[in-house]
């Protein structure tokens, strides 16, 4: 099922993304994790493509085992990082072939050890052109963008980003996904500024329970997200005791969850970073008020 017609039929639509594990272990644990979170009806599961492409073959193999092993459609991630137009629409047919139906269009990280993004010749610049290629290809792909309720780390504002966002839309994305915040507040400005610029199509807010404190530092302190002082000082008093800073993760996720329920959002995507355990505490209190 595609994007469009998900939100179309589903009053919430839950998503759940993976990430392609690199060892034989790896991919037994998700498959575990898969288990335990499909028992929550998740409308589809996304898979991220490795920074520079460096998991084309296994985000793929993974979109299958999710549409053959679990029932449920997929959403492949797909970036511009190293690939030529040529290369991207090769890719796109075989992701076609193996009955991928929804793309999240993404330009991608710079490559390590490179300051700012810069396409290899013949490639895109942007997800917007990465829109715009694969709609113009397949006309009825679902197709998610992703969003920034803080600001891309590289964009020199709000007003800048939002107009980006924009560009994405207009090339005919069908939903938007946004980065992990932790600042609800933060994602309803973020709303309002989109509806102001006449965007219409879903905005899925992106959610991360903290459950190591250390590693979501890390995260947060590369894609810039907003820690609140409060929470920090909470995560911090505990960081020698695994159990409290995931008791603590948790309960922000379900008070954060709770409250974009109740404004309406139209679904959640979890960044469940391939385990169950948070996401499982979170959805036994959310799942009754999302039917
Ligand atoms: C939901 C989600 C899923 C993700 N999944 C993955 C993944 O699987 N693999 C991965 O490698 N990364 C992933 N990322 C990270 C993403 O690749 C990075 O955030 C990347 O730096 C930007 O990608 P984008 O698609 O938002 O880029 P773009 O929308 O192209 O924006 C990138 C920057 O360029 C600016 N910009 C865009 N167009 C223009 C223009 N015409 N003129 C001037 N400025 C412009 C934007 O404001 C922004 O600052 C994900 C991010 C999110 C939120």
């Amino acid at each position: 099922m595609r994007l469009p017609d998900l939100f179309s039929t589903q009053k919430f639509v839950l998503s759940i993304e993976i990430f392609p594990p690199k060892t034989a272990e790896g991919d037994q644990a998700l498959k575990r994790s898969l288990e335990t979170l499909v028992g929550y009806n998740p409308a589809f599961i996304s898979c991220t493509y490795g920074a520079g492409g460096s998991t084309q073959e296994r985000t793929l193999a993974w979109c299958q085992e999710i549409h053959q092993q679990f029932g449920l459609p997929s959403m492949s991630h797909f970036t511009c990082v190293g690939s030529t137009v040529e290369e991207l629409t090769s890719w796109l047919s075989s992701a076609v072939a193996l009955g991928v139906r929804n793309i999240m269009a993404l330009r991608g990280d710079p490559p390590a050890g490179q300051e700012t993004f810069r396409p290899v010749d013949g490639g895109l610049k942007n997800a917007n052109e990465l829109v715009e290629l694969i709609r113009r290809l397949y006309p009825d792909m679902g197709i998610g963008v992703a969003g920034y309720p803080e600001k891309h780390v590289e964009a020199p504002s709000m007003d800048a980003d939002l107009a980006n966002l924009k560009r994405k839309v207009d090339a005919g994305a069908d939903a938007v996904f946004t980065q992990l915040f932790f600042v609800n507040a933060n994602f309803f400005a973020f709303r309002d500024r989109c509806e102001q610029l006449g965007i219409r199509i879903p905005i899925v807010p992106g959610i991360m329970p903290i459950t190591d404190f250390a590693r979501i530092r890390r995260i947060t302190s590369m894609c810039g997200t907003v820690f609140p002082d409060a929470l920090a000082s909470r995560l911090e008093a505990v960081k020698d005791d695994a159990q409290a800073q995931f008791d603590i993760g948790v309960d922000h996720a379900i008070q954060q969850c709770e409250e974009l329920q109740r404004e309406g959002v139209p679904g959640i995507h979890f960044y469940a970073l391939n385990k169950s355990d948070a996401c499982v505490r979170i959805l036994d209190q959310l799942i009754g008020k999302a039917d």
